[in-house]
C-alpha cells in the first residue's frame, strides 16, 4: 500500500515537473519573441530619430544656401553693389571664404581657391544652388546670380572642415547618440561633438558592418533605417538621407538609451508570467494531490471496509467465543460449587476451592478480553444512571480490603465528607476503574500501604469532577515504562513480576473507559518507591448532600453483610428451566437444591411450549441459544398463545452471551429479566426471591419465617415512611439490609419502564396484558414492602380477571399516583 502511495506521489512530481518545463519553454520562446518585437519597435523609433536629425541638418544646410540666395537676389536687383554684397556676406559668416565667379570661371571678387574638386560650381552655372564636398577640405555652397534671366555669375561660400560643427548641430537622444554627416560615398563630412576614435573603430567593426548591410538593404526603399547590433554592448546603428543632397546621417546609440526603459516591460511580463507559472504549478500539484487523495481515500475506504468487516467478524467471534467458553465454565463452576457445598472431605474441598479460584480468574480474563474487544469495536457504551457513591465505595473497599489483608498491607481509605453521595454516571464502569487500579496497587506492593483518596474538584451547581487517587508503596514504575502502561497485553518489569498473575489488560481497559467517560488518568511513579494513579471523572450531581463519614457507613454496611441470610425455601414453587445443555440443567437444579424449589427441566423450546400449556409454573428460565427454536422465539410463541396454564409467569432469559446492552435487548424482546451464565448461586436465589410469589417463599432454616434482626440500622435512626413498610421489605430480603437496598433500587430503577407499559396497555385497552402487568406490580411491590400499592394492584388484577373494566378505569390513575409516591419514597430511603 505504502509503495503505491509513494509511486502516486512521484507521478505527481513528474507531471508537475513536465508541466513546469513546458511552461518554461513557452516562457523562453515568449521572451525571444518579445525581445524581437521590442527590438523591431525600437529600430523604427531609432530610424525616426535619425530622420529627424537628417531633416534638421538639411534645414541647417538649406538655411546657408537661402542666405546666399537672398543676398545674391539683392545684387541682381541692383539694390546693392558687389562690394556691399561682399561686406554683408563677410559680416554674416566671418569664418567662411566667399567668392564670385564669372561664366568663364574667372574670380571677379573674393578669395580665390581651387574649386576643381567641387562639382557644385558647375551645376550652379547651370542655374542650380548646390552644396558640394571635397574630402580634406570642407563644404562649398554655390548659388547662381542672374542677369536679364541668364546666369551671369556664381556666388560661393566655402566652409572649412574645422568650422563645420558650428554649422550643423548633429545631435539626438540628448547627446547620447554618436552620429556624423557623410557623403553617400562614405566620406565623413563632420562628426558630432564628443566623437572619439573608438567610435570610428566601432563603425568599422564587423558587427557594425553587418548592421549597416541591413540598413543599406532597407534604404533601397526607405529614406531612413536602423538595425540592432550586438558588439560588446547592445547598440542600434542608424542612417538617414539628408534631403535632396547626396549626404547621409550615420550613427549609433546604445540600447539602454534607445529603449528608454521599454525592456522593463519584459521584466514585468516575466514576473507576471512567473507568478502565474507558480500559481498554476501549485494549482496543478493541488489538483493532482486532490485526485491522488481521492484515489487514496477510496483505497482507504475500501481498506477500512475490509478492516471493519474483519473487526466485526472478530467481535462476533469474541461474542460467540464468550458464549462458548462461558457455557463450559458455567458447568465447571456450578459442579464445583456442588462439591464445595456437599463434600465433607476437606482435601477435596480445598481442590474445589482452587478450581473455583482458577475459574474466576479465567472468567475475569474472558471478561477483560471481551471488554477490550467491545471498546475496539466502539460497542462499549457508558450507561449513565443515578447511583450512590457510598455504595460503589462499599463494594470496592470491601473487595480490596480482603486482598490487602491477605498480603498484610495497610489499606487506608479517605473520603471527603462533603462529596455529594447521589451522583449520575456509569456506576459499573467507575467501579471497574477503581478495582483495576486498586488491585494493581495491592498486586505490585509487597509491604507498606495502599491509599485510596476520594476528593472533589471543579464543583459546580450540578456537576463536579470526581478525583480518585490511589497511592502505593510498591515496586514503582520506571520513567521510560510509563508510556507502555496502557498498551494492551503489555506487562512491565517481567523479571520482578513473573510470579504476579495478570495479562496486562487491566490498565489498557481502564484508560479507555476513563477516556469514554471524558475523564483523565495520570500516573506518577518513583521506581522502587511507589506509584500514584489519579483519575478525574466528570459526574453530574443529583443531590448536593455530602456523603458524610464514610468509615461509619462502611462499618454499617459490613454489619449488614454479616447478617445476610443466604437462603430461602419454597417447596411449593414450580420452576421450569429450559437449556439444551444437560450439564447446565444439572448445575441449575443443584444450585437450588436447598431451596426445595420444584424444578422441571427440559432441553428444547418445543418441549417448553408443551410444558407451559400443561402446567402452571411460577417462573420460567429460558436459555437463549438453543438448536431449533431458540429462547427468544420460544418466548414469543408462548406469549402469542391464547390460553396456557403458565400464563402470566415471568420468563427470564438465561444466557452466556455477556456483551454490552444484552440486558436491554432481552427486556426489549419481552423477557421479564436476564440472568447471565455462569450462574452464581446468590444471583439465582436473589432472582427467585423476586419472582416466586410471596406466599410460597419461606425464610429461615426450619421453615419458620424469621423476623427482622438488628441490621445496624437501629429503629431510632429510622424515619417513618408512608408508602413503604421497611420491616416487611426486609423480611422479603432475608433480613439483609444490602439485599433490600438492592431490591429497592432495582424496583425504583424499573418504575419508569413498568409504568409506561401499564399506561400503554391502559390506553390501548389491552386488558389482558394490563392484568399481567398489575399482577407483577402487586408482587414486586410487596417484595419491597410497598403494601398499599401491592393491595391496589391486587384489586386491579382481580378486576382485570373479572373483566370489570369500569373499576380499572376509576382506579388506575390513583394506583399510578401511589406507584410514583412509593418510588419517590424508595429513592429517599436509598439516600
Ligand atoms: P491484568 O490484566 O490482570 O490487570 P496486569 O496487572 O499485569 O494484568 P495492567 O493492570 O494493565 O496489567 O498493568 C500493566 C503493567 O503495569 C503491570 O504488569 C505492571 O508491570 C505495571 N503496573 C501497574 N500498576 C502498577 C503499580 N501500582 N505499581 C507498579 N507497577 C504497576
Ligand atoms: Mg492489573
Amino acid at each position: 500500500m505504502k509503495s503505491r502511495f509513494q509511486s502516486g506521489k512521484s507521478r505527481i512530481i513528474v507531471l508537475v515537473g513536465i508541466f513546469i518545463a513546458v511552461l518554461m519553454l513557452v516562457g523562453g520562446l515568449m521572451h525571444v519573441k518579445l525581445h524581437a518585437l521590442l527590438r523591431g519597435n525600437i529600430e523604427r523609433q531609432v530610424a525616426a530619430q535619425a530622420k529627424g536629425v537628417a531633416q534638421v541638418t538639411k534645414s541647417e544646410l538649406e538655411a546657408e544656401i537661402k542666405k546666399l540666395e537672398t543676398i545674391s537676389g539683392l545684387f541682381e536687383n541692383g539694390k546693392v553693389s558687389m562690394d556691399t554684397l561682399f561686406a554683408m556676406l563677410q559680416e554674416e559668416a566671418p569664418a567662411s571664404k566667399f567668392g564670385i565667379l564669372e561664366l568663364d570661371g574667372e574670380l571677379i571678387q573674393g578669395e580665390g581657391m581651387d574649386l576643381s574638386g567641387f562639382s557644385g560650381v558647375r551645376e550652379s552655372f547651370r542655374g542650380n544652388s548646390r552644396i558640394s564636398f571635397q574630402q580634406g577640405n570642407g563644404l562649398l555652397f554655390s548659388v547662381p546670380i542672374y542677369h536679364n534671366g541668364n546666369v551671369k555669375y556664381v556666388l560661393y561660400e566655402f566652409v572649412e572642415a574645422e568650422v563645420l560643427p558650428s554649422l550643423v548641430t548633429l545631435t539626438c537622444y540628448g547627446g547620447k547618440a554618436k552620429l556624423l554627416l557623410a557623403t553617400r560615398d562614405e566620406e565623413i563630412i563632420v562628426q558630432c561633438e564628443g566623437w572619439e576614435e573608438k567610435d570610428s573603430l566601432f563603425l568599422r567593426s564587423y558587427d557594425a558592418g553587418n548592421a549597416f548591410a541591413q540598413i543599406n538593404e532597407k534604404m533601397i526603399i526607405a529614406t531612413e533605417a536602423a538595425a540592432y547590433c550586438k558588439e560588446d554592448k547592445n547598440h542600434y546603428m542608424f542612417a538617414a538621407d539628408v534631403g535632396d543632397y547626396d549626404f547621409i546621417i550615420v550613427g549609433f546609440v546604445d540600447e539602454e538609451t534607445a529603449a528608454d526603459g521599454v525592456f522593463i516591460i519584459i521584466t514585468l511580463v516575466f514576473w507576471v508570467f512567473g507568478l502565474l507559472l507558480l500559481l498554476m504549478a501549485i494549482g496543478m500539484a493541488f489538483m493532482f494531490g486532490a485526485e491522488e487523495k481521492a484515489r487514496e481515500s477510496e483505497e482507504l475506504r475500501k481498506a477500512k471496509e475490509i478492516a471493519d468487516s474483519a473487526n466485526r467478524a472478530k467481535s462476533d467471534f469474541l461474542a460467540n467465543m464468550s458464549h462458548e467458553i462461558r457455557t463450559p465454565i458455567n458447568a465447571v463452576m456450578g459442579m464445583n460449587e456442588m462439591i464445595i457445598r456437599e463434600c465433607k472431605d476437606e482435601a477435596i474441598k480445598e481442590y474445589a476451592c482452587n478450581i473455583q479460584n482458577a475459574s474466576k480468574t479465567l472468567l475475569t480474563l474472558i471478561n477483560d478480553i471481551l471488554d477490550l474487544s467491545k471498546i475496539e469495536a466502539g460497542k462499549m457504551e457508558i450507561i449513565k444512571e443515578r447511583y450512590f457513591l457510598s455504595s460503589v465505595l462499599n463494594g470496592v473497599v470491601n473487595m480490596v480490603q480482603v486482598r490487602a489483608n491477605q498480603k498484610k498491607l495497610n489499606f487506608v481509605v479517605e473520603v471527603d465528607e462533603t462529596i455529594p453521595d447521589e451522583l449520575y454516571g456509569d456506576e459499573v464502569r467507575i467501579r471497574q476503574v477503581m478495582v483495576n487500579i486498586l488491585n494493581n496497587a495491592v498486586k505490585y506492593t509487597r509491604t507498606g500501604s495502599v491509599w485510596l483518596r476520594i476528593e472533589k474538584e471543579d464543583v459546580k451547581e450540578q456537576e463536579l469532577v470526581l478525583k480518585i487517587v490511589v497511592k502505593d508503596t510498591g515496586i514503582g514504575i520506571r520513567k521510560e515504562d510509563i508510556s507502555k502502561l496502557f498498551n494492551g497485553f503489555e506487562r512491565l518489569d517481567q523479571k520482578k513480576n513473573r510470579n504476579v498473575e495478570g495479562t496486562g489488560l487491566g490498565l489498557a481497559i481502564t484508560a479507555k473507559i476513563v477516556d469514554l467517560m471524558q475523564g483523565r488518568l495520570e500516573v506518577e511513579s518513583v521506581y522502587k518507591e511507589g506509584s500514584t494513579f489519579t483519575v478525574r471523572l466528570p459526574q453530574k450531581v443529583i443531590r448536593p448532600e455530602g456523603i458524610g463519614d464514610f468509615e461509619e457507613k462502611y462499618h454499617a454496611y459490613i454489619q449488614s453483610l454479616q447478617s445476610y441470610r443466604e437462603t430461602f425455601r419454597a417447596p411449593e414453587a414450580e420452576v421450569l428451566v429450559v437449556d439444551d445443555n444437560d450439564m447446565n440443567l444439572f448445575v441449575f437444579e443443584n444450585l437450588l437444591k436447598k431451596t426445595q424449589v420444584k424444578i422441571t427441566k427440559c432441553t428444547s423450546g418445543e418441549t417448553c411450549l408443551d410444558l407451559v400449556c400443561e402446567r402452571k409454573f411460577d417462573v420460567i428460565f429460558l436459555d437463549h441459544m438453543m438448536p431449533g427454536m431458540d429462547g427468544i422465539e420460544t418466548m414469543k410463541q408462548m406469549r402469542e398463545m391464547d390460553e396456557y396454564a403458565s400464563k402470566g409467569a415471568p420468563v427470564i432469559a438465561l444466557t452466556a452471551n455477556a456483551i454490552v446492552g444484552v440486558r436491554e435487548m432481552y427486556i426489549a424482546e419481552g423477557f421479564d429479566d436476564y440472568l447471565s451464565k455462569p450462574i452464581a448461586g446468590d444471583d439465582l436465589e436473589e432472582m427467585l426471591q423476586i419472582y416466586i410469589p410471596r406466599h410460597k417463599l419461606i425464610f429461615g432454616s426450619d421453615g419458620d419465617e424469621v423476623l427482622a434482626e438488628n441490621t445496624g440500622y437501629g429503629p431510632e435512626n429510622r424515619k417513618e415512611y408512608q408508602w413503604i413498610d421497611r420491616e416487611l421489605g426486609l423480611r422479603y430480603s432475608a433480613e439483609s439490609e444490602e439485599m433490600y437496598r438492592e431490591f429497592l433500587k432495582m424496583y425504583c430503577d424499573m418504575m419508569p419502564e413498568k409504568k409506561e407499559r401499564l399506561e400503554l396497555c391502559f390506553e390501548n385497552e389491552d386488558w389482558e396484558n394490563y392484568t399481567i402487568a398489575v399482577h407483577a406490580l402487586k408482587s414486586t411491590s410487596l417484595s419491597i414492602g410497598a403494601k398499599i400499592l401491592s393491595e391496589k394492584a391486587l384489586a386491579l388484577e382481580t378486576a382485570g380477571k373479572a373483566q370489570e373494566i369500569s373499576f380499572i378505569r376509576e382506579n388506575h390513575g390513583d394506583a399510578m399516583e401511589t406507584y410514583e409516591m412509593t418510588v419517590q419514597e424508595g429513592w429517599e430511603m436509598l439516600r
